[in-house]
Formats: C-alpha cells, structure tokens, sequence
C-alpha cells in the first residue's frame, strides 16, 4: 500500500536547498514534512511543517522523526549511515543506508560501476604511503580525490608525477584517496534516474553540464552535443547502476564523454542533483516529486521533457558588483524574459560560491531557451 498524501508524513534528514524543494514538492501533493537540521537557518527547515534543530546523531531527535513520519529521506550524501539504519528498523528510508554508504566513498563507488560493467577511469586505491609505490605509471598525470567527503571539487589534486602525486597525499592528510588517471573530456554529462522499491526504474532525459572553478554552472536539455546512441547508454548505464545498488529514489549520476567519443562514468549522488532542477519547469514531473513517489510506493512514469531548457546556478557571486559593493541582482529583467522562473532558496547571506538559487529558462526551441539564457546573463553581469 502506498504511503497517500493527505495521510502519511514525510521526514527529511538535511535542510538545505535539495530539502527545501523536496519539502515544497511533498507539500504541493498534500503531504505532512518535518526536516532535522541542526541549523536554525535552514533552507528547508523555513518551510517545512515542522523544523528539528538538533544533529543527525541525537538519539531523542532520532526517535522523534521516527515517531511522527511514515517515510524518511535525505538530501545530502553525507547524512551518517548510522542514522538511517537506526530510522530504517521502524520506518521506510530511502535511499536506504547501504546505498548511501557506496555512494560516500568514491573507492566503493568505483568498485561498484566496475561490477555493474559501467565503464570508470583508470583508477587506484590509495590508503596508506606505502600505496604510492605500487602506482602504475598509467595513471599519470592523474587526479587524487579523497574517497569521502569532496564536493564541488573540493579535496582534489591534479598530478603530473610521482613527487606531486606524494605532497598531494600528504596535503590531503593521508587519508583513503583515490588516484584516478585524467582523461580528455570532450563534455560532462549527468543522468537522473528514479527506482521504486518493486524494481521499476525510470530515467530522465541527459543533461548536458558545464562546470566553472569545479561547481556546475549550467545545465542544457536536450544535451545538444550527444547523438541519440550515446544518450540510450547513459541512461541505460545508470538504470544498470541504480538496479545493482537496490537503490529506491532518485539518483544522479555523472558521466564523462572523451574526446575519442566514449562514455564514462564518473560519480553519483544518492539524491536529487542540482543539475536536475531543470526537470521543475520543464519536465511534467520534477526530480523532486519522483523522490516522493519512490519513497511512498506511489506509480513512477516515464517523466516528459515538454521544453528544451537552460538551467543557470545563481552563486552568491552575483549579489556583489565589481567593486565589491553587495547588491541584488535585477530579478525584474529578468523575469520579463521569455520562458524564466527563478527559484531562490532563502538563503539570507550571499557568499561568493554559495548556492542562492537556480534561473530555469524555457522555450519552444533550443535556440528560444538559449537566447533568454544569454538576455539573463547579461542582466545579471
Ligand atoms: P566533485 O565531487 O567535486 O563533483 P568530481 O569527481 O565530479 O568531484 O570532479 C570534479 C570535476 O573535475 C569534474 O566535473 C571534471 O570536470 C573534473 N574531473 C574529475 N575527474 C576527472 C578525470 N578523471 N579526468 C578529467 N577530469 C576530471
Ligand atoms: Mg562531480
């Protein structure tokens, strides 16, 4: 029996941006939210029903999330295992912690595309200096990654050779890392793709990603530069990767396409992604009500993609002129432009780098999505 809205509650563990609309998507359908974030100034937690201002560990919160909600997600990779196990021996968790484990260690993670026969690149393990000697010479110049906790390119090193690769362990702190070999990316890709607890799997159209100083920019669907073959195994590749993990929910996984034209897989996310907001405008459902289908047992369909679409991250660069001088941008502008809808996360501050919000930009054609894209650009400087 599904979990129907107007009934069940639903508990989120973060309260960041990915809760706050995940919160507004299970509102909108008729569902009670509660959020747990130790965060007084929580994205999610100012809108949903009811905010939990203690950590991810507090048993009594815990147990009180438990109580109140029939079904429980999250919305950060880096939500303690332990804390969904200890939800899941009561309620509905998903994704489930198991999954989430694979996906919060980049060393796991590559073991298990490995084992789903998904194309990654060349890797290593490394765990200890003594790791570095049995480097094969293959996976030079490389990229040494922490196998926990990076984001946003954050703990990562581009190496060119032994020495490097040495000083770059030691300044991550020596901890497990992963050395993969770098490839020569011709594009960035992510697929979104959703699995109900019966096995049904659904995905979504690829989005076509472009990152600036290691965190994404922006996001065009349809992908304009990938051929019809290449988009089925993307999205094939994920459905694979999604099955082999028993994964319930939406996951996002990030692929690569080499210059000589191949697909590689590169990471996932256990949850909504930021380069899956353009499915809030321009899709018939958005990533954020397939999480509360999965997680309810409610009927997952294929999702439409009705509009091409250009998605813009708004950074917190942008609330800042060229001297320095805080500002806010002219969202005014920009909303008279063909096909645009802002979604700010009520964040109070803008730092530079700090996600504030996303500017979805439909149209009829690609061409239509991609001139207002270029009108909002140079609106907001
Ligand atoms: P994050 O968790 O920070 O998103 P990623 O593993 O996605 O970490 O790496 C960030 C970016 O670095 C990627 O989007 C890509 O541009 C580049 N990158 C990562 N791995 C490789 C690689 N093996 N070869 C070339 N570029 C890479
Ligand atoms: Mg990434």
């Amino acid at each position: 029996m599904p979990l129907l809205p107007g009934v069940a509650t639903l508990g989120v563990m973060g309260g960041g941006q990915l809760g706050r609309m995940f919160v507004q998507a299970a509102q909108s359908l008729g569902y009670t939210c509660l959020v747990l974030d130790p965060d007084a100034a929580s994205p999610a937690g100012a809108v949903a029903h009811e905010h939990l201002r203690a950590d991810y560990l507090d048993p009594a919160a815990l147990r009180e999330l438990a109580r109140r909600c029939d079904a429980i997600t999250t919305e950060f990779e880096n939500v303690p295992a332990q804390a969904l196990q200890q939800l899941a021996q009561s309620r509905v968790v998903a994704p489930g912690a198991s999954a989430v484990a694979v996906c919060q260690d980049r060393a796991r993670e590559k073991a298990h595309f490995d084992a789903s026969g998904v194309a990654c690149a060349p890797y290593a393990v490394l765990r200890s200096p003594a790791d570095l000697a049995t480097v094969p010479d293959s996976l030079l110049p490389g990229i040494l990654k922490t196998a926990r906790l990076g984001y946003d390119g954050k703990g990562q090193r581009r190496v060119t050779d032994r020495l490097q690769l040495a000083e770059a362990f030691s300044e991550l702190g020596e901890v497990d890392c992963v050395l993969e070999q770098m490839l020569p990316l011709a594009l960035e890709l992510s697929v979104l793709v959703v699995r109900g607890a019966d096995g049904q799997v659904v995905t979504y159209p690829v989005q076509q990603n472009l990152h600036r100083d290691g965190i994404l920019a922006v996001t065009e669907v349809p992908a304009p530069q990938v051929d019809a073959a290449l988009q089925s195994q993307a999205r094939e590749s994920a459905a694979a990767i999604a099955s082999g993990l028993g994964y319930v929910g939406v996951l996002c996984v990030e692929f690569f396409v080499l210059k000589d034209g191949r697909l590689v897989v590169n990471e996932m996310a256990p949850r909504p992604h930021n380069s899956g907001h353009y499915t809030m405008n321009a899709c018939d459902l958005s990533q954020f009500e397939m999480q509360v289908r999965a997680m309810t047992g409610l009927p997952l369909r294929e999702p439409r993609l009705h509009s091409p679409v250009v998605m813009l991250n708004l950074l917190g660069d942008l609330w800042f002129d060229a001297q320095g001088v805080e500002r806010t941008p002219d969202w005014a502008g920009v909303l008279a432009l063909p096909g645009a809808s802002l979604h700010l996360y009520g964040k109070a501050q803008a730092r530079p780098g700090r996600k504030m919000g996303h500017l979805n930009l439909i149209g009829a054609t690609a061409e239509a999505a991609r001139a207002s894209a270029r009108q909002a650009c140079a609106l907001l400087g």
